[in-house]
């Protein structure tokens, strides 16, 4: 099967799991694990962060990071359809009393800063304390540009507020901007990364910030069931994909832009334009015919997750880019045969 739903299902390689086979492991609960202690270190300093937590998945990590910097009461600013706020089962306000206000995403996947500006409150009884700005790089597999990272920066030092990013493919936008990840890194307070999209590994995201923030993350962390033991085996995969899958996204993008382009003219079908910028592509469909889309996709050895009136494809290391060009021979066909 070629599996073009997510960049999540990814296998880890024989060199992964040779180096999670072998890797070092204590209690890290008790910050014993070198592997753990290693992974955190090692995307501290690329990230250019004083210091990293090693987390489960990208849901805690985002809730720990909320937990840490808001107070109950407190509010944080997010997309629409940020996965924060919509994928994450409202876990901020749930467990942490912390209520979302939303901005409506601007065409490119960016936070309009004057429209964030218009819902901060004032110091008011009527009103919950606004506390942070969380913004998604990737958004929908578009780049946030450097410029607007820093300007998004300024905007919050300038209001008060703590710029969080919810980074889960943030090596995609850095790749893709052919900057390395501390650019892209540097401007945010905090920034979660995973490890078990793009690069590969089967598990794991990395929380970064200074000393103080990731001091009371760790306890978070613990409080939300997120204390591991011996989780130096999937900090070695961590390791693994740090040390050898960034580069390498370059070849999903490109696998990315052939299938974007071999679906440029089909009839029926829309590429989203201006949105395959790192390893996804959107389809949006003339009639409502996803399910059908799916189904035969499915038959010929493709599987996508197709809503009604559109898809998101994915390319990542386990798709080659004869994958590719089959998946979209096999897209044409069905819409060829409409
Ligand atoms: C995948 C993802 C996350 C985290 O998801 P987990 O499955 O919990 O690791 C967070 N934000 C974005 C944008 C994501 O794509």
């Amino acid at each position: 099967m070629i599996d073009l739903r997510s960049d999540t299902v990814t296998q880890p390689s024989a060199g992964m799991r040779n180096a999670m086979a072998e890797a070092d492991l204590g209690d890290d609960v008790y910050g014993e694990d070198p592997t753990v202690n290693r992974l955190q270190a090692t995307v501290a300093e690329r990230l250019g962060h004083e210091a990293a937590l090693f987390l489960p998945t990208g849901t805690q990590s985002n809730l720990v990071a909320l937990l840490t910097h808001c107070q109950r009461g407190d509010e944080y600013i997010v997309g629409h359809d940020a996965h924060t706020y919509k994928y994450e089962g409202g876990g901020a306000a749930a467990l942490g009393g912390i209520q979302p206000q939303t901005v409506t995403f601007g065409p490119s996947g960016e936070l309009p800063l004057d429209a964030v500006a218009a819902v901060i409150k004032a110091d008011d009884v009527h009103f919950a304390k606004t506390r942070v700005l969380s913004l998604e790089n990737s958004q929908h597999g578009r780049v946030q540009p450097l410029h607007y990272l820093n300007e998004a920066r300024a905007f919050c030092d300038e209001h008060q507020l703590v710029l969080h990013l919810d980074g889960a493919r943030m090596a995609n936008a850095a790749v893709a901007l052919n900057t390395g990840l501390e650019s892209v890194a540097k401007p945010f307070h905090s920034v979660s990364l995973c490890l078990s999209k793009g690069l590969g590994a089967p598990v794991g995201s990395v929380l970064v910030g200074d000393q103080a923030f990731i001091h009371e993350a760790r306890r978070w962390r613990k409080v939300t069931g997120g204390g591991m033991r011996q989780a130096g085996v999937l900090a070695a995969a961590g390791l693994y994909a740090i040390d050898h899958n960034v580069d390498r996204l370059a070849e999903d993008h490109e696998k990315a832009q052939q299938l974007a382009s071999a679906l440029t003219d089909v009839d029926g079908v829309q590429v989203k334009p201006g949105w395959t910028q790192t390893n996804m592509v959107w389809l949006d469909f003339e009639t409502d015919c996803g399910a059908q889309l799916a189904s035969h996709c499915e038959q010929h050895g493709v599987k996508i997750g197709a809503s009604t009136y559109g898809v998101r494809l994915v390319t990542h290391l386990d798709v080659s880019a004869q994958d590719v060009m089959t998946a979209a021979d096999v897209i044409q066909d069905f819409f060829k045969t409409r």
